[in-house]
């Protein structure tokens, strides 16, 4: 018997090996150990199938050993995987490496840890204790240098048995940023909860006058909340009673407080399974229409305005699919950024919850992974980002995805560059589950399918609580330089409307869409620009460290005192960034609390949670940042927002620029103003009269629907047609371009002016290597020839030697 198998390379097409009589109750889903390529690499590769059929060739090679009693991956995502690889001309071994916890696919490449705390618990012995010794000396090793030790030619099995019992972890795991932030709570102990005990205690405290003022502190900032545990956070408590840990110690001691900790953002136990709350009418309306639609349709597009409460129109639903007994998963475009919403959750449905992201513990993924395959209760709701999609799901019933027109539902590396929200529709059809995609602002795309009849379509126009839509205003930036109303990049206008805001006690939120300090420097008399060494880009000044970065290749150069070319020490400084931004609110505004929030702030998941929380506690007045502020945040008090440079987002050389530059300034826009503080907007722009802004400030979807629709088609840009973007890299400019010239030849011979380029991209250089383009636009209505069409010629040209160096990076349904 054989056996074809997936393995983890970027190899296409299945490789077959043969089954020795032992080894042959393997069964699809099933990991086996193989011998692959020269030397004596092994791989676990992934039973595709098991058949009779000789491959054919003379020296068929032989699976060592068996690593699964059961399939560790469903039928459903295996033909979800080769839809995958098809879709995104990628092979299947990406998918499967994309697809599966790093534990579950391994190789003598594999470089192991020690995990000694769970290995003396599961107390180890023979082979596995004497690898656990020369881990704990050697820390790292290969699966194969483990191999050679233990003395087996396939370790598989044996690394396999000791990660199971938690004794070894992937090097990886050790260096994970992304732990939660531990919070400690202060609560009452539940025999003082009562009014009279109380009153003793605080004669108890007579004679100490500061604990008996903890105690009085404690029970204003609890007395708001209603429902036990009545905890606050320990730190906010020692901070505004003036006291220390040591006093809240000692009234522990006493017996009069508890003490515990938990994951930021997580709901207190008493909190959990909340009842739902009561639907607003027009929220009833939207799911009734969304019900109705799923009769006929696999998807509906839900069109909620920012705040009109779209998360409780999908709880209901998820309710529904609960009670049927089926799993939902619910998508996010960004993990990081949505705490709010998975504690909303989390308080709703409890621990029916299981949260799944990339960033998360290989060993907490694969438990997952295991529980949803193989266990008996798995999880029955997955919030998760777009990663989540490979889990194997047994019983499906709804796809909910919030913000899908967001772009990082898109991949961009490595392959496959997949879109979650487009799989999620192939995730769903074998299982016959409902689609739900959600935003404020829809892609162009799904508002496309939408009008076309294949999705679905339900309006939710107004916002919860009847609030009204936010008040949205331009101001001429050229026009208030003439007029001397600027100070630094704030208009006069901008800073009265924030003033006023501070003076009510209301917050803030600034939105610029790029890091650092300045980007550019630039010498006043040659123009010469500091650039990377490495990369054709200009470098971003950084003024906390005083560094020049590149924002490509991440290195880092000291800023010049002189131009590089003529030597001229007089140099300006062009454009801002956050970090700008940051320091001339604090002059602006001296006594504000200012916060900013991009990459360079949120390294670790602790610091995003740190800022977000002191925001939500109103610790901080004014959150400046990129694009990340205009995600998902529901802040009560913002009645402020502010866009410094709408024309940058809008001149942005790409077919999407509008469609983006619309969704960021309504979705950031819609921030401001969700309960009863009205919302204002100010948008600063050069060129105010830009349609765009006219249909921002109308909040007009469908008026900008039909203004790109037009341009795309008129162009032959999506949704009218299919993107599948070439870029090719290499170190010598002459081998790109040449490689780069016969592809387009070789396209051009069977989808002529479809293929665009070759073109010298903006950043015609990173990381040492010369790129160039190619577009080729596909026809809808026959994109599956014209796609294969792509991948033979790809594999034609690649396969003549002069070319098979140059680097290709396939990229369908570019973002
Ligand atoms: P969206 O996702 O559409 O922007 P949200 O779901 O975040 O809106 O809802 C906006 C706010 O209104 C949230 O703070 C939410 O708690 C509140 N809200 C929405 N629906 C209800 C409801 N039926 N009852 C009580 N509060 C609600
Ligand atoms: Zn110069
Ligand atoms: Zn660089």
């Amino acid at each position: 018997m054989f056996a074809d198998l997936i393995l983890p390379l970027a190899v296409p097409g299945l490789f077959t090996y043969a089954l020795p009589a032992d080894l042959q109750s393997v069964a699809p889903g099933m990991r086996v150990a193989v011998p692959f390529g020269r030397g004596r690499k092994l791989y676990s590769g992934l039973v595709r199938r098991v058949h009779n059929d000789h491959p054919g060739y003379r020296t068929v090679r032989s699976v060592l050993s068996v690593l699964d009693t059961a399939p560790v991956v469903t039928a459903e995502q295996l033909d979800l995987w080769e839809h995958m690889a098809e879709h995104y001309l990628c092979s299947l071994g990406e998918v499967m490496i994309a697809a599966l916890p790093a534990q579950l696919s391994l190789s003598s490449e594999t470089r192991l840890v020690a995990a000694p705390q769970a290995a003396q618990e599961a107390s180890i012995k023979g082979r596995g204790e004497l690898l656990l010794q020369a881990l704990l000396a050697r820390e790292v090793m290969t699966l194969a240098e483990a191999g050679e030790l233990l003395g087996l030619k396939d370790p598989m099995p044996a690394i396999k048995k000791l990660m199971d019992q938690g004794a070894l972890q992937l090097e990886e795991e050790l260096r994970s940023t992304w732990k939660p932030r531990m919070v400690t709570y202060v609560a009452l102990r539940p025999e003082a909860l009562d009014e009279e005990v109380l009153h003793t205690w605080f004669d108890k405290l007579e004679k100490a006058p500061k604990q008996q003022h903890l105690l009085m502190r404690y029970v204003e900032l609890s007395r708001c909340m209603s429902d036990a545990p009545r905890e606050v956070e320990r730190s906010k408590l020692v901070h505004l009673s003036g006291t220390t840990n040591a006093m809240v110690a000692t009234l522990v001691e006493k017996g009069l407080f508890l003490l515990y900790e938990r994951e930021a953002g997580l709901p207190p136990e008493g909190a959990l399974n909340k009842p739902p709350p009561a639907l607003s009418q027009a929220q009833s309306k939207a799911l009734g229409e969304v019900r109705r639609a799923f009769d006929t349709k696999e998807v509906v597009l839900l069109r909620g305005v920012t705040s009109s409460g779209k998360t409780e129109v999908y709880s209901a639903l998820i309710d529904e699919q609960l009670e049927a007994g089926r799993q939902v998963l619910y998508l996010l475009p960004e993990i990081a950024l949505t705490t709010q919403i998975i504690s909303r959750l989390r308080a709703r449905f409890g621990d029916r919850i299981a949260v799944s992201h990339s960033r998360m513990p290989q060993h907490e993924r694969t438990a997952l992974w295991l529980r949803c395959v193989q266990g008996e209760h798995p999880p029955p709701i997955i919030v998760g980002a777009r990663s989540a999609l490979f889990l194997p799901f047994q019983n499906l019933g709804l796809v909910v995805v919030d913000e899908e027109h967001d772009p990082s539902y898109k991949q961009h590396d490595p392959a496959p560059r997949y879109n979650a929200r487009d799989m999620s529709i192939l995730l769903a059809a074998p299982f016959k589950a409902k689609v739900l995609l959600g935003s404020a602002t829809p892609s162009m795309e799904s508002q496309h399918n939408a009008r076309s009849g294949k999705f679905g379509r339900v309006d939710l126009s107004v916002r919860f609580g009847d609030v009204a839509m936010p008040n949205i205003l331009r101001v001429d930036l050229r026009d208030s330089a003439k007029r001397k109303l600027m100070r630094g990049n704030f208009t006069s206008t901008l800073i009265e409307t924030i003033e006023g805001a501070l003076k009510r006690k209301e917050q803030a939120i600034i939105f610029q869409n790029r890091r650092g300090y300045v980007p550019v420097w630039q010498c006043e008399t040659c123009s010469w620009v500091p650039e990377c060494d490495h990369c054709d880009v200009s470098l971003t000044y950084h003024k906390l460290d005083h560094r020049l970065r590149c924002h490509y290749c991440g290195r880092n150069y000291p800023p010049p005192t002189s131009c590089g070319h003529c030597g001229s020490p007089r140099l300006r400084m062009l454009g801002f960034g956050t970090e700008k931004v940051e320091e001339e609110l604090g002059e602006l505004f001296p006594e504000a609390r200012i916060a900013r929030m991009d990459q360079d702030t949120t390294r670790g998941r602790q610091a995003l949670d740190r800022i977000l929380t002191s925001f939500g506690e109103g610790a901080v007045d004014i959150l400046v940042g990129t694009q990340m502020v205009t995600k998902g945040l529901d802040f009560e008090r913002v009645s402020v927002v502010g866009i410094l440079n709408a024309d940058r987002l809008l001149k942005f050389p790409d077919f999407r620029a509008h469609e983006r530059a619309f969704q960021l300034m309504a979705q950031v826009a819609g921030r401001s103003g969700r309960r009863d503080t009205p919302g204002t907007v100010i948008i600063q722009a050069q060129d105010i009269h830009n349609p765009v802004l006219d249909l921002v400030v109308n909040n007009d979807v469908d008026g900008m629907y039909t203004r790109e629709a037009e341009h795309r088609q008129a162009h032959g840009y999506p949704p009218y047609t299919r993107l599948v973007e070439l870029t090719l890299k290499h170190r010598y400019e002459d081998r790109v371009t040449s490689t780069a010239s016969a592809l387009a030849l070789a396209l051009r011979e069977g989808l002529g002016e479809r293929v665009l380029g070759p073109e010298i991209p903006i950043v015609a250089r990173i990381r040492d290597r010369h790129l160039r383009k190619l577009l080729v636009k596909i026809r809808r209505t026959a994109h599956a020839s014209e796609k294969a069409f792509v991948r033979d010629t790809i594999d034609r040209v690649f396969s003549d030697k002069q070319h098979a160096a140059v680097q290709l990076v396939t990229d369908v349904d570019p973002q």
